[in-house]
This record gives C-alpha cells, structure tokens and sequence, in this order.
C-alpha cells in the first residue's frame, strides 16, 4: 500500500486452507517493515508462500512484554508493523492482547485487518440457531477446575464455544456430558478449511460413542460448539412473585407486560401464567 502510516496492524491470516487470507491482509503484509509472529519459522511459511519478504520479530506468550517494548520502540521510529499468529486472529486465544494494549497504552494506532477466526468459521457452519453465543475458548487442563468451569457455565442462554486440542478432547467430551443436559447439541466442527473438515452434530449424550467409533475423529484441531440450554419449564421464582403482586392490583394483561418489563421475562410466558393464577 503506498500510503500506509506508521501503525500496528493486526492481521488475521488462514486457520488451514493458505487460500484463506484478505487481499487487504496480503497488502498490509507486503507494505510494512517488520512482521511480528508467534513463531518465525511458522510465518515464514506463509510468507513465502505469497512471495513475502518482510523481516520478522518473534512474540510468543513467553516474551510478549520484551517484544511489545520493542514494537514500541519501532513505532516511534515511525516504523510500519504487523503482527500475526500461527492461525487465524491474533489476540483469541493466541498472543497479542498484551503487546496491542502496550501499543495503545504509549499512544500509537492499532489498525484491525479481519480476517479467519476458527470460532466464527465453526458457528456459520453449525447450525445452531440461537443467536447469541459465548466464545469460552480453552477450558482448563485439569479435570476439576474444568468440571468447575463447566458447571458454571450450565445456565448460560446462548451457545457455548470452546477450543480444545486434540490429546483432551475425550476428557472433555465426557465432562460436558457429565455436567451439561445429554438433549443439548454439540457439534464438532474438526479441520475447518483443511483437507480432513469434519463438522458433525448430534445430541451430547450420544458423543462419547461417536469419538469411540472412530479414532480419526480425534485427530486434528476443534472447535465444540454446544447449543443453548433449553428455555426453562415454568417461571422464575421472582418472576412469579413479582406477577402475583402485580395481579392483585392489574388487569392479567397489563400485570403481564410489567412483570415482563420488571424481570426481563418473555411477556407470553408470564401471560400463560398469569392467566393460571387467575384460574386459580
Ligand atoms: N487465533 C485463532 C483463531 O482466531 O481462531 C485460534 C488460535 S488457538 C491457539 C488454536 C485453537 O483454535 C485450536 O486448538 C483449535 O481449537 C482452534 N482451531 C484453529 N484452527 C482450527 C481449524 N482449522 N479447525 C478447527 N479448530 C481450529
């Protein structure tokens, strides 16, 4: 890019299929003085591959702090830099976040160059339709605090995103059956953009037996999408006392929309249910 300023880019490159990479990102790339990456060799790859001859800085999570001073540095020197990871988005689940808020902390610009995202590419792919989702990443290695972790997450109304590597997804598989209701979907979404893709979906009680049948479907990377929990049977215990009172007072229809908009409940629900007091 002839005008591009002084800046850090962050750049989001393939998760897999090389193909996968913006016009923009190859720009930005081609146009800067140095390449921060998570791993040299790695970059280089890439890099090569689209005829790439940037110098490159490493910045792992071992040394993000050393590498986000030196970035600083360069920036003051009014130098050009971006910054990338192993696969797709810098700063999910991979290094960045440090070495972005130190650049914005000593004042300089951060300019976003979107790109693939193992997460997003899963949900577009998944079918799950409710439309809010929480990108919990990894979970952690021992099973305790990840049985933890999972419990906590049980009530949450939106689909679950986890990624998990290939030597714990059987443990991880079997404590979210373990932990989660068997009649929510998971979908295994394995390869994305790569030659093996595999994205299968089935209720959670039945994967345990689905990784079991073949030893392939261990292989690779994943991302475990696990549909929303079913909408509660029956009201809230507030919900319903709020709608008691308000029936003491209200028409059912005008009780309903306000105990609605007191409780952030579905106003249908509470009018079903309001009608039933009233039956009572
Ligand atoms: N920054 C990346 C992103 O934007 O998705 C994620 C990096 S994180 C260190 C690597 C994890 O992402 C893998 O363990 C896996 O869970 C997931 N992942 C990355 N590439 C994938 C792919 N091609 N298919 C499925 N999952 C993938």
């Amino acid at each position: 890019m002839p005008d591009m300023e002084s800046a850090l880019y962050v750049v989001g490159t393939p998760i897999g299929n090389l193909g996968d990479i913006t016009l923009r990102a190859l720009e930005t790339l081609r146009g800067v003085d140095l390449v921060a990456c998570e791993d040299t060799r790695h970059a280089r790859q890439l890099l090569d591959h689209h005829g790439i001859r940037a110098s490159t800085l490493a910045l792992h999570q071992h040394n993000e702090n050393e590498a986000a001073a030196k970035l600083v540095a360069q920036l003051a020197a009014g130098k050009r830099i971006a910054l990338i990871t192993d696969a797709g988005t810098p700063g999910v689940s991979d290094p960045g976040a440090r070495a972005v808020a130190a650049v914005r902390a000593a004042g300089f610009r951060v300019i976003p160059i979107p790109g693939p995202n193992a997460a997003i590419t899963a949900l577009s792919a998944a079918g799950l339709t409710d439309p809010r989702f929480l990108f919990v990443g990894f979970l952690p290695a021992k099973v305790g605090a990840r049985r933890t972790a999972i419990s906590a997450l049980a009530a949450v109304e939106a689909t679950l995103v986890f990624y998990e590597a290939p030597h714990r997804v059987r443990e991880t598989v079997t404590d979210l059956v373990e932990v989660l209701d068997g009649a929510r979907r998971i979908v295994f979404a394995r390869e994305l953009t790569k030659l093996f893709e595999q994205i299968a979906a089935m209720p959670l009680a039945e994967a345990p037996a689905w990784l079991a049948a073949d030893a392939n479907r261990e292989r690779g990377e994943f991302v475990l999408l696990v549909s929303a929990p079913p909408p509660r049977a029956g009201m809230d215990a507030e919900a319903e006392r709020v709608l008691a009172a308000l029936l003491a007072e209200l028409p059912v229809k005008q009780a309903a929309k306000l105990a609605a908009e007191i409780t952030g409940q579905p106003k249908n629900a509470l009018y079903a249910r309001a009608l039933e007091l009233k039956g009572d």
